[in-house]
C-alpha cells in the first residue's frame, strides 16, 4: 500500500538520505466499551507537537547506531520506559512523501510493529504520562486507536477522519488489515464514513471561520 517503498539495504545506502524510524504498538483486550462492545486490540498513537497523530519513534543516524537502536532510544524519551525494538518487529521501508509533487523525498521511513501485553501497554501509557522527557513537548499525550464501531458508523471511521503526519495514517491501515486486527469490509465501511466526515468537518471549520471573523471585525475579543 505505501507509495516508494524500498528495501532496507538499498535505504541505508542512500547517501544523503535521512532516516526515521516508527512502530505501532499493540495488545490484544478482552475488556468491553460500555460493557457490551468488544474493545478486543489496542493500538497506540499519539498527538504529535504539530497537532497530527502518528506514532512514537524518530529520527536515526545509521552512522552512529543500528536503527533498531536508534527506535529504542527515541521511545525511551517519548514513552518513558524502554521497549526494545529487534528486527523481527520490522515491517517495511518507504520514501516520506514529497513536499511537492516535482521533489523526491530524502527523508526514508522505516515503519516497525511490535505485539505487547496488555499490561505491559498500560505501564507505557502510565510512563508516557509521566516520566517521557517529551510530554508535553514533542508529544502532547498517547492516544488509543478505536478499532469498533459505534452508533452512527463512528468509532474507526471517525478516527481516520483526523489529520495525520506524512503516510502515518497508510501505516495504521495497511497494519490493521495484515495483522488481521480490522476486516478489509469493517475498513471499506469506515474510511467511506470517513470521507463522508470530511465535508462536514469542512463546513463546521467554515462555520467557525465566520464567526472568528465576525468577532475580529467587532472587537469583541482583544
Ligand atoms: P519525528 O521525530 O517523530 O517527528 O519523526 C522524524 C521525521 O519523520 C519528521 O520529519 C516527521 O515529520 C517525519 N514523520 C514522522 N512520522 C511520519 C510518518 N508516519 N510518515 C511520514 N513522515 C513521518
Ligand atoms: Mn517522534
Amino acid at each position: 500500500m505505501a507509495r516508494g517503498q524500498l528495501s532496507r539495504e538499498e535505504a541505508l545506502a542512500c547517501s544523503g538520505c535521512r532516516h526515521a524510524c516508527h512502530v505501532m504498538l499493540y495488545a490484544d483486550t478482552t475488556s468491553k466499551l460500555f460493557g457490551s462492545t468488544p474493545i478486543r486490540h489496542i493500538v497506540l498513537m499519539q498527538m504529535r507537537f504539530d497537532g497530527l497523530l502518528g506514532f512514537p519513534g524518530g529520527l536515526v543516524n545509521p552512522e552512529e547506531e543500528s536503527l533498531e537502536a536508534g527506535l529504542s532510544r527515541e521511545l525511551l524519551e517519548e514513552l518513558g520506559l524502554e521497549v526494545p525494538i529487534t528486527e523481527e518487529d520490522y515491517v517495511e521501508t518507504c520514501r516520506a512523501p514529497p513536499l511537492s509533487s516535482k521533489s523526491t523525498s530524502r527523508l526514508i521511513l522505516h515503519f516497525y510493529v511490535k505485539k505487547m501485553e496488555e499490561e505491559q501497554i498500560r505501564e507505557v501509557e502510565k510512563a508516557a504520562a509521566s516520566t517521557a522527557v517529551d510530554h508535553g513537548l514533542e508529544v502532547m499525550g498517547k492516544v488509543r486507536v478505536p478499532l469498533f464501531r459505534t452508533t452512527h458508523n463512528g468509532g474507526l471511521s471517525f478516527f481516520l477522519s483526523h489529520s495525520f503526519i506524512g503516510s502515518a495514517r497508510s501505516q495504521l491501515i495497511s497494519s490493521l488489515l495484515r495483522l488481521g486486527l480490522v476486516s478489509p469490509q469493517t475498513m471499506e465501511k469506515a474510511l467511506r464514513k470517513s470521507l463522508r466526515m470530511h465535508a462536514e468537518t469542512r463546513e463546521d471549520l467554515r462555520a467557525a471561520l465566520a464567526f472568528t471573523e465576525r468577532s475580529t471585525a467587532t472587537g469583541a475579543h482583544p
